[in-house]
């Protein structure tokens, strides 16, 4: 430390004495906190800065509005663990070991926590985690156990297991902002922060129940798709609207209906015990503010059943309702972490960034869940705020990829880049100097079939303009998407002689693609 202040001494005494005709002295900027906050199964189409026709955001938009907008961000394989391990490792599934939700996570290899750990930082992660081993990395974590649920969670804190009660989105808020007062307040820290919300089966916390309602929400456009013009995988996979369960997702009760359609089944059927399971956790206070928000739209159900495309539309709207509700909560409670940083005058030397592990179909193309190539699937949020750095009210095209995660953090913690990471550092976009050679194209891949949702393996490249997907596995399917006259993709126009030459031209891309993001055939 002596040495330090004295050096520190004979700068300013050597400065002062040649500045009188120079820029006075621009401090560098400390290393920054990086509070890093991923939803789940979040769609841009339910946040206000991204144009929402269902909701509005506000603490969300605040990100956005002082700092940066993201309008093209994009997945590298759209399902829960593998984005994860992605954002973790700057590497895409293949390198990673992460193709799908059933994989456990190598936790012995390179992560950003353990990099950012190793260069001084403290680092934290509380909430969804999704990834079967124990966290590394960490100074301190809190999980959720697999999925977790809505309501009163079990957690493994630092390897042991407790209990809490309370609405799991408020809880991992409070254990998020608990574990940031108690840091060392010497070190820069890295917080990730990881809602199990809005992911399935979207139960509205208390604060909320006034969702639950018989306000009509609109349908997309596609909503009543045939999938004409496309490949089988289109057709054959199990993610309909018109198939979710009225018990597990919809949250009538055995008494409101005879069967859960979906299945066929009688009371007793897998997702009535499902949705039994979850109804068990309540507290009797929670269970009575939860009936008494549902009494209403179990009332109408049972006396007034709807059916063919009514009940359709019906389940989209009670759909809509508690993933909306979801949302609110979500949105709520990152308005409490801004509002700490900002209490605590942290708020300008943090970057935060606000992201989902991946898009969702909020009735696009009949559909929820995720997994797809399409667009509601292949997108997800973005938006990121650093005051000391970043300019308020940016919006950019560049196309960002949560590959690049790990190494922007890197780059502002001052930490270098691995060599083997797939990604790039954001941050010229972030400090308004995109640089001319930033990619214009993304390599995408799926891999979990046969699974849920029955959503066949598929690859395939996104351009500004074009996409390009192959189905293979059990099929051998192309689609081709012209997103300029076709932005919902209904038009499959692979055989189409006209667009020939722009099938070829994307064939090279990807094969590009594929061989310098070291993909193998499997
Ligand atoms: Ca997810």
């Amino acid at each position: 430390m002596k040495y330090l202040s004295l050096a520190s001494f004979a700068f300013v005494l050597l400065f002062s004495a040649c500045s009188q005709s120079a820029e006075p002295p621009t401090e560098p900027l400390p290393r920054p906190n990086i509070l890093y906050i991923m939803t789940d199964d979040h769609a841009n189409r339910a946040i206000s800065a991204y144009g929402s026709d269902l909701i509005q955001t506000p603490n969300i938009d605040r990100i956005a509005k002082e700092g940066i907008l993201f309008k093209n961000s994009f997945v590298t394989n759209s399902i829960c663990a593998p984005s994860r391990a992605v954002m973790l490792t700057g590497k895409y599934s293949h390198l990673n070991g992460v193709l799908d939700n059933g994989q456990v996570f190598d936790g012995s290899q390179t992560t950003l926590p353990k990099l950012l750990q190793e260069a001084g930082y403290f680092t934290a992660l509380v909430g969804k985690w999704h990834l079967k081993s124990h966290p590394t990395g960490f100074d301190y974590w809190n999980v959720l156990i697999d999925q977790g649920p809505y309501y009163n969670p079990d957690m493994i804190e630092n390897g042991d297991t407790l209990k809490y009660t309370g609405y799991t989105t408020d809880l991992i808020t409070d254990l998020t902002l608990q574990t940031l007062e108690k840091r060392d307040p010497n070190k820069p820290f890295c917080m990730i922060y990881q809602h199990k919300a809005p992911h399935r089966n979207w139960m509205p916390g208390p604060k909320y129940f006034d969702f639950v309602s018989d306000k009509k929400y609109p349908l997309p456009e596609t909503f009543w798709d045939n999938y004409a013009t496309r490949s089988a995988a289109a057709r054959e996979q199990d993610m309909r609207i018109e198939d979710m369960f009225l018990s597990y997702d919809l949250k009538m009760m055995p008494g409101d209906f005879e069967k859960d359609d979906n299945t066929g089944g009688l009371k007793g059927s897998k997702p009535v015990l499902w949705w039994e399971n979850d109804y068990k956790r309540f507290t009797p206070e929670q269970k009575a503010a939860w009936d008494a928000a549902y009494e209403t739209v179990r009332r109408n159900f049972r006396e007034n059943p709807p059916t063919g495309k009514d009940l359709t539309e019906w389940k989209y709207q009670r759909y809509m309702q508690d993933y909306l509700a979801s949302v609110a909560s979500v949105d709520e409670n990152i308005g409490r972490v801004l509002a700490w940083l900002d209490s605590t005058g942290l708020a300008k030397n943090t970057i935060v960034v606000y992201t989902s592990d991946q898009g969702f179909y909020l009735g696009e193309h009949g559909w929820y869940d995720k997994r797809f190539m399409y667009e509601p699937s292949l997108r997800m949020p973005l938006v990121v705020r650093y005051p000391a750095a970043i300019k308020p009210g940016q919006v950019t095209e560049a196309m960002a990829l949560n590959v690049d995660f790990a190494p922007t953090f890197l780059d502002f913690a001052g930490v270098k880049i691995p060599d083997d990471m797939q990604g790039r550092s954001l941050r010229p976009i972030l400090e308004d100097q995109t640089p001319a050679d930033w990619r214009k194209a993304m390599y995408y891949q799926y891999y979990e079939y046969p699974g849920f949702h029955a959503v066949k393996k598929h690859y395939g490249v996104r351009t500004e303009r074009y996409k390009l997907i192959h189905f293979y596995d059990d099929i051998d399917a192309w689609e081709l998407y012209d997103l300029a006259k076709d932005p919902n993709e209904v038009n499959n126009l692979y055989e189409d002689a006209e667009y020939q030459g722009v099938v070829a031209d994307l064939k090279n891309q990807l094969a590009g693609l594929r061989q310098s993001l070291k993909v193998t055939e499997d």
